[in-house]
């Protein structure tokens, strides 16, 4: 039987908060509990947002919390037999993602698009998508080479969408059950380049998931609505495709979805304010299904009793009086 690999993959933009530790230890629960490998992918494609001092903070905060991995900084391992443990991270895999661009550009599956983020957000009426935001209405798909010319003479620079081919895309969540839909259902052409050049996130994940034998794939619900975009490009690509498994949420005690501006429930402030890592995979562990009464624990205790079926369906509030209970203070 193939052997399961799955993957952490935080964009070192700030520091990890809960929600991301909860992802990240249901990530690892979910491979570790099947005698699978895990990759530590460092997604610093954005090299104006991701900061060295934020990938070093991560590797820290993951090693606290217990979680290992066997590809990526601080393994030992290598992928594929031509990497180094630097190579897992996206800011030097770009010769990958210009491959993939050049297959893809050879079959005519991509288009430069001019439209500024402006117009395509005073697109009339045009409902938002998840996190998708506005459907792209195909405005540049059809620019003869002459109105690309002329746009060029302006000084715009393009981003490059992929023409996205129809028919359905199915799959079954792990989490969220099965879904059919089209990508005209998930805004249509999206970009794979963006116009300052930087490739486009669904496109280096994609070229990621495939070129790092990727077999299942466990994230947040929020990324829910990128993966049929991700699914296109894998199969275009010629990858096999992983399964998924989107998990629901940790949202702060407003209900809002734990982010980067939530510093009191980064890791560092936790532990500065003097949280065990055994608390937090404790409370973590609570949430999940696995550990009724909440005990402080580690990774490797919780493990033989994950289950992807125990996991809540529906976003998770923490309250106050939740993180108390964990000795968490938020
Ligand atoms: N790097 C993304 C994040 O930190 C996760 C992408 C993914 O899991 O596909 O939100």
């Amino acid at each position: 039987m193939q052997t399961v690999r799955g993957r952490l993959a935080p964009s070192p933009t700030g520091y990890l908060h809960l929600g991301n530790a909860w992802a990240f230890f249901l990530a690892w629960l979910a491979v570790r509990v099947q005698g699978g490998e895990l990759v530590l992918r460092i997604e610093d494609i954005d090299q104006q947002r991701s900061r060295t001092s934020y990938i070093k903070a991560i590797v820290e905060d993951l090693q606290w919390l217990g979680l290992d991995w066997d590809f990526g900084l601080g393994a030992a391992g290598s992928l594929d037999g031509e990497c180094g443990a630097g190579y897992c991270a996206q800011s030097l895999r770009s010769h990958l993602y210009v491959q993939a661009m050049a297959q893809l550009e050879q079959r005519g599956l991509l288009y430069q698009c001019f439209c500024s983020r402006n117009e395509l957000r005073n697109i009339a009426a045009a409902p938002h998508i998840d996190d998708i935001g506005v459907p792209y209405p195909g405005t540049c798909r059809q620019l003869t080479s002459a109105q690309r010319e002329i746009f060029l003479a302006q000084g715009r620079r393009p981003s490059i969408r992929l023409r996205c081919p129809e028919g359905n895309i199915s799959f079954i969540d792990a989490v969220q059950g099965s879904r059919c839909v089209t990508l005209a259902d998930c805004g249509g052409d999206f970009v794979v380049q963006r116009s300052d050049g930087v490739v486009a996130y669904q496109l280096a994940v994609s070229v990621d998931d495939g070129h790092m034998g990727v077999t299942q794939v466990l994230r947040g619900r929020d990324i829910l609505s990128s993966t049929p975009r991700q699914i296109a490009l894998l199969q275009l690509l010629g990858y096999d495709l992983p399964e998924y498994a989107h998990v629901p949420l940790l949202l702060d005690a407003a209900g809002q979805r734990l982010a980067k501006r939530h510093k009191s429930l980064s890791l560092r402030a936790l532990r500065q304010s003097g949280a065990q890592a055994r608390d937090v995979i404790g409370l973590l562990g609570y949430l999940a299904g696995i550990n009724p009464r909440g005990q402080a624990a580690t990774p490797g205790e919780l493990m033989p009793h994950f289950s992807l079926t125990l996991l809540p369906r529906k976003d998770i509030r923490l309250t106050t009086k939740l993180l108390r209970a964990h000795d968490l203070s938020g």
